[in-house]
């Protein structure tokens, strides 16, 4: 095992996030882009893995950009960053009366309907220096952004825009981890012919899966969140590197007969004498549910199968195929990382890859990885 984690007694497990291993794949994600700039995704805490940690490192990497979805993550990541020369802005719009806010950590907030627009403009026009916004035009998604009618009331007072000092069109792609969907190219098509009917500002489309539908979806500015920690789903052929591992203590071990069950429900009967180790990880840590019975843990590079249902704090696992000793109490397996990947427990969980990272829980331990400009 690469990590001393007897230094920490009580843990029962660990997760360690290679910031290294994020920038690098920063750094591949815009090596991909011709002209366009490559921003940082980094909402709920960086997909739940620390912003403080990463946001400084891509920062450093030289990041011109942060996206993130709320006001409080806004000013939180603005208080990392600690100056004022990067852009933040707040996907989920812009909030009433949250001007001063903006203001104050320099936020820029993405308007997302005619309405917070027309406040923005209203908000601006008290300062004595504008603030930029960005505008968020929906092009077939209908979550956020402007919609139709909303848009033609824009063409029709395309002054607007000025006011408002918007400096930058954004869009999101309903189906980007789908390569095949017609879907991408319907949007793509929508979105030029949106901003070729508005005064010319920088544009935005692609998040993870956009940038590798290739450079027609690149436009200004390009959005990854997943793809920072090397994954990107539907396109594999990424050349992005995992940065996610989590492993977990052995609590205990024992021998249990043939013909006895395995865990809550009696779900699993073992079918001869076997070796059975809990490992102190379960769903209330983001090692979900349904993977019970599907999932594999590793010891080195042996593949332990994980029997009976995950409990909320822990799971079970056959060590039987070790020889004896090889695995004692006190040590710890891998539950996640290069042997099993977030992307093989995501699907075999039947969810995605965003739910699998964002959901793994503050209970573990972390450690991050960084030795390359170490902060
Ligand atoms: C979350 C999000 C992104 C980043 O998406 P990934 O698929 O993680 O790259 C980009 N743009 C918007 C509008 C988002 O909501």
């Amino acid at each position: 095992m690469l990590y001393n984690f007897n230094i920490n007694k009580k843990a029962n497990s660990f997760l360690v996030i290679d910031v290294d291993a994020i920038v690098s794949n920063y750094q591949t994600l815009r090596s991909k882009l011709t002209n366009a700039h490559c921003a940082a995704t980094l909402k709920a805490n960086a997909y739940g893995l620390g912003v403080k940690k990463i946001a400084p490192a891509l920062d450093k990497a030289g990041c011109p950009t942060f996206f993130v979805a709320t006001l409080d993550e806004a000013v939180e990541l603005r208080k990392i960053l600690n100056n004022n020369r990067k852009s933040i802005l707040v996907l989920n719009g812009f909030l009433t009366g949250t001007g001063p806010i903006c203001k104050q950590y320099n936020i820029t907030p993405v308007l997302n309907n005619f309405c917070q627009l027309e406040k923005w403009v209203d908000f601006n026009a008290t300062l004595e220096f504008q603030q930029k916004a960005a505008l968020h035009l929906d092009s077939g998604m209908n979550r956020l952004g402007l919609d139709n009618n909303d848009i033609g009331r824009l063409i029709k007072n395309p002054h607007i825009l000025n006011k408002a000092n918007i400096y930058l069109l954004l869009s999101h792609l309903a189906c980007s981890d789908e390569p095949e969907s017609t879907m991408n190219k319907r949007q793509l098509l929508e979105f030029h012919s949106l901003i070729r009917r508005l005064p010319r500002v920088m544009a935005s489309l692609a998040n993870s899966g956009g940038i590798y539908l290739g450079e027609k979806f690149h436009f200004d500015l390009v959005r990854p969140g997943l793809a920072l920690y090397g994954s990107v789903p539907g396109h594999l052929q990424s050349n992005l590197t995992n940065c996610i591992s989590l492993y977990g203590r052995v609590l205990q071990i024992r021998e249990v007969d043939k013909g006895e069950l395995i865990g809550y429900g009696g779900t699993y009967e073992l079918t001869k004498k076997s070796r059975i180790a809990t490992i102190g990880v379960g769903y209330a840590d983001g090692y979900q549910r349904s993977l019970s019975g599907l999932s594999t843990v590793f010891h080195h590079s042996s593949p332990l199968p994980v029997v009976g249902r995950i409990s909320m704090d822990s799971i079970t696992v056959d060590i039987s195929s070790l020889p004896e000793n090889e695995l004692k109490e006190g040590n710890f397996v891998e539950l996640i990382g290069k042997n099993f990947t977030i992307d093989q427990a995501a699907s075999l969980a039947q969810t995605v890859p965003y739910e699998m990272i964002t959901g793994l829980g503050r209970r573990h331990y972390r450690y991050y990885n960084q030795t390359k400009d170490g902060l």
